[in-house]
């Protein structure tokens, strides 16, 4: 029989589930990918993140190509559109099954649920692998059978669970016999399911490439694999290391891991294979990069057994009752880089240039809006969204609940970042912050974090003492 395989954000040819599932049980494969902008649009899903998700389909579809696995592209506008035109492009196309890897959000869930109802009609079955995550979400349970709420005992009841499961990579499949597939097909009554993949779609920017790289990152499973290639010499250091804006001390694989360029088995891989197997008590490095993979683990797992996290709710519900500030104008200034704090500016300028911000960073600057600024953590969330080139619902979701007290195992609302000694403590000599404000320049180290009166950099929008204190206040009125 002939297989397709639905590929979404898992845009790599090696340890592909789907893909592997495919190439075993049909004589002949194709793939396709549906576009769905405004969707997109409506998840803040920003230009960056799609620029370099359609650059990764068009590397797959190379390497697909090489293979004979011709992959097809379809732009629609919504999730809604999607389980008719999948009806019809596996009746067309004549397959026999279709295989796809689960994605976690509630919308992406309730689309595959239709798809499923959509090609039942037409008896074409379709089957979703776990490839998303290391193992099922809702597989690790509490031993009354429930789903973890606090990050520690996930990671303990994770390492003990599924701590000695095989997370060996899938080969990629080998070249097909050649098959006859169409080059073009109605969908729709129009002439739209192609084998060109485009610079971009409805609604959105396409973002210049410069030397094949986008915003500096090349996409693509190649590089994906030649930087954990990369990251195999340098994990062992990543516990010093990390938590250094200035040095380059983490794997910077969120874009790829995001997209799917790369799996999260081969990054569990590779750093168990260095850890001889071990999940702990190895080398420091490793054993912390690990609960690093662990926390991308935790927060899918979250959102699956909590969907209410899908739906713009915080996770502790009494924390909707925070007197949220709507100064647009403090919000504007966050955004741009120019709220006077250099730390935080300076973090949101590497977010604008590079699609990407270091963790301590966002951590940084997600306190400073929501405590400091007093500014809804979901105005916060959905900008970050709209810039990350790495910008994943659940980690960002997470990260931003985390940092504004509402999430589940969140920081205490008591203790909030002073932006001043996060600067001094983790960009001491200040490189950082002279990096991307160049206009502090010629400070001295110990200005640079604080600047005197000066032109062209504008005044701290705020005291940090005083507002941390109004938060504090207005967190701990909750309770009254
Ligand atoms: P490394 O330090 O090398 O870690 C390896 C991988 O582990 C990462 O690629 C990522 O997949 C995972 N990981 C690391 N830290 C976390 C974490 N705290 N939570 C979940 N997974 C983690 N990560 C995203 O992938 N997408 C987001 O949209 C996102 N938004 C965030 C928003 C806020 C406010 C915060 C505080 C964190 C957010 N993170 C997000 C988590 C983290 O900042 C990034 O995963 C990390 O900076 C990516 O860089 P790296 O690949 O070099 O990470």
């Amino acid at each position: 029989a002939r297989g397709l395989v639905w590929f979404r954000t898992d845009l790599r040819i090696h340890d592909n589930t789907a893909l592997h599932r495919a190439v075993q049980a049909c004589h002949s494969v194709a793939g396709v990918f549906i576009a769905c902008p405004e969707t997109w649009q409506g998840h803040d899903e920003g230009d960056n993140l799609v620029a370099f998700r359609l650059a990764c389909l068009r590397e797959l579809q190379d390497a697909l190509g090489d293979r004979n696995i011709p992959l097809y592209f379809l732009e629609l506008k919504r999730f809604d559109q999607v389980p008719e035109a999948m009806a019809q492009i596996a009746q067309k196309l004549e397959v026999g099954a279709v295989f796809a890897n689960a994605e976690y959000p509630v919308n992406e869930q309730e689309r595959d649920q239709a798809v499923r109802a959509a090609l039942k009609e037409v008896d074409i079955p379709i089957e979703f692998s776990t490839d998303r995550t290391l193992v099922s979400p809702g597989a690790v349970k509490t031993n009354s059978g429930d789903a973890y709420k606090v990050f520690t005992p996930f990671k303990r009841a994770f390492i003990e669970q599924c701590g000695g499961t095989d997370f060996s990579p899938l080969p990629a499949p080998r070249k097909r016999e050649t098959e006859e597939w169409p080059s073009w097909l109605q969908v729709k009554g129009e002439e739209n399911l192609r084998q060109t993949i485009p610079d971009t779609v409805d609604g959105y920017s396409a973002v210049p490439m410069e030397n094949g790289r986008l915003l500096g990152w090349q996409p693509g499973e190649k590089a994906a694999l030649k930087r954990l290639k990369a990251f195999e010499e340098q994990v062992d250091a990543y516990e010093d290391e990390r938590d250094f804006p200035a040095i380059d001390g983490t794997s910077k694989l969120s874009p790829y891991l995001n997209a799917g360029a790369l799996s999260v088995r081969q990054c569990a891989h590779m750093a168990l294979e260095c850890n001889r197997g071990r999940w702990k008590g190895g080398s420091e490095g490793i054993d912390c990069w690990l609960g690093e993979l662990i926390w991308r683990e935790f927060y899918t797992h979250l959102i699956v057994a909590y969907p209410r996290i899908c739906k713009h709710k915080p996770f502790k519900p009494e924390t909707e009752a925070v007197p949220w500030s709507s100064d647009e104008l403090a919000f504007r200034r966050w955004c741009k880089g120019k709220t006077g704090v250099p730390i935080v500016d300076a973090a949101m300028r590497q977010l604008e240039k590079t699609g990407w911000m270091h963790n301590r960073l966002r951590m940084v600057v997600a306190s400073f809006l929501t405590k400091n600024l007093l500014i809804d953590w979901r105005w916060g969330e959905r900008y970050f969204m709209n810039q990350l080139i790495d910008g994943d619902f659940a980690s960002n979701n997470g990260g931003w609940q985390w940092a504004a007290s509402t999430g589940t195992d969140a920081v205490p609302y008591f203790r909030v970042f002073n932006p001043y000694s996060q600067s001094k403590k983790f960009d001491r000599h200040g490189e950082f912050i002279r990096h991307y404000l160049p206009e502090l320049k010629k400070l001295s180290d110990d200005e640079v974090h604080c600047p005197p009166p000066m032109e062209g950099y504008p005044p701290p929008i705020c005291d940090v003492k005083e507002t941390r204190k109004k938060a504090i206040e207005a967190f701990a009125d909750l309770k009254k």
